[in-house]
Parts: C-alpha cells; sequence; structure tokens
C-alpha cells in the first residue's frame, strides 16, 4: 500500500493499489465497475449472455493464452486474475471459487484446468442453491438461467447502491438473497422443455 498516490479510486479500498500488469486508467475503468461486499466482488459493468462479466481493455495482452483469447474484450474475472499476476497460461482458465460468476475478487479465482472447472462445477451441482437455477437443464436454458442470475444479482447491487447503502456486509447479504431466491425463470421450466 502507498501511501503517495494521490490518484481517486471510487470505493476500492485498496490505498491506490494497482495491480502490476495494468494500466493505471484500465484500473481505474475496472474499479469503477465494481462493488465490494463482505463477500465477494461484484461486477455491474457489462455482462455477456453467458452471465460472466465483459471488461474491454486495449492494454490486455494475454498472448500465451492462444490465439483465440487474444480479444481485447475479456472476461472481467480473467482480466483481473491476468492483471495481477500476468499473462495465463495455455490451456488454464480463470475460475470462480466462489459460486457467483459476476465476483471479480482476486482471492476467489484460480487459474485451473478445464477438468478442473468441471470438477468445480459437478460439486456446485450438489448444492441446492445452484440447483435451484437449474444448471441440470440442458444447455440453452442452462446458459439462459446464468445470465438471468447475474442480471439479477447486478440489478440488487446496483439499487442497494443507488439507494445509499454501503455496508459491506448488508450488500453481501443481498447477493445472498438474490442466489437463495433461485432463478426468475424457475417457474417457466416447460419453456425450455418443449
Ligand atoms: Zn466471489
Amino acid at each position: 500500500m502507498s501511501a503517495m498516490t494521490t490518484r481517486t479510486v471510487i470505493d476500492a479500498g485498496d490505498g491506490g493499489y494497482c495491480p502490476p500488469f495494468a494500466t493505471a486508467k484500465a484500473w481505474r475503468r475496472f474499479r469503477r465497475k465494481v462493488v465490494e461486499t463482505a463477500g465477494c466482488s461484484i461486477w455491474i459493468g457489462a455482462i455477456g449472455d453467458d452471465g460472466y462479466p465483459r471488461f474491454h481493455d486495449p492494454a490486455y495482452g494475454d498472448e500465451d493464452a492462444g490465439a483465440d483469447r487474444r480479444s481485447d474484450i475479456v472476461r472481467a474475472s480473467r482480466w483481473r486474475w491476468w492483471a495481477e499476476y500476468g499473462p495465463i497460461p495455455a490451456g488454464r482458465k480463470v475460475l470462480h471459487d466462489c459460486d457467483v460468476q459476476l465476483c471479480v475478487r482476486l482471492d476467489h479465482l484460480l487459474a485451473g484446468t478445464q477438468s478442473q472447472n468441471l470438477l468445480m462445477a459437478a460439486h456446485r451441482d450438489r448444492t441446492a442453491r445452484v440447483a435451484a437455477w437449474g444448471t441440470a437443464r440442458r444447455d440453452a436454458g442452462d446458459r439462459r438461467s446464468k445470465y438471468e442470475q447475474s442480471l439479477a444479482i447486478r440489478d440488487a447491487v446496483v439499487d442497494a447502491v443507488a439507494a445509499g447503502q454501503r455496508d459491506r456486509h448488508a450488500l453481501a447479504r443481498i447477493v445472498a438473497a438474490v442466489l437463495d431466491a433461485g432463478s426468475p425463470l424457475a417457474g417457466q421450466d416447460a419453456l425450455f422443455d418443449l
């Protein structure tokens, strides 16, 4: 932590810290799209149709991950890991060690293999929380439910902050409540089963 910085970082609580692989400009933009809770760090920026957070950084240089990964639009969680540790080894994915796809908290992320990812997903499938979002559905429905889940979390957090909520524990409870509430589509399974 540096006491010398004069950079303004909104609600970052990180003493002006900037990850070594990120430009200060990109880091500032990133931080403005994150709401810290007592648990996860929730992304309130763009969300892809897979439910994962999206971040645009022209300086992103994930060359080691292969040509198909050289886009400057990346998952914000992947960008966060890269910003801290540098190029992600080929074949590795940045995985969430929590249930929240919108989470960009560094210590909730790890760079693992696809098989580890599947193992973690299988473990989560056994939890009622994830089951409530219909992960056992066919791919199309599953993808939709994860997207809806991410939108619901983002909207709830944005609304709470707009209403003046700053307490990180309260914000974490709001995220948990959205997860526990299940998918807004839960009663519409028939739509996916036709
Ligand atoms: Zn998390």
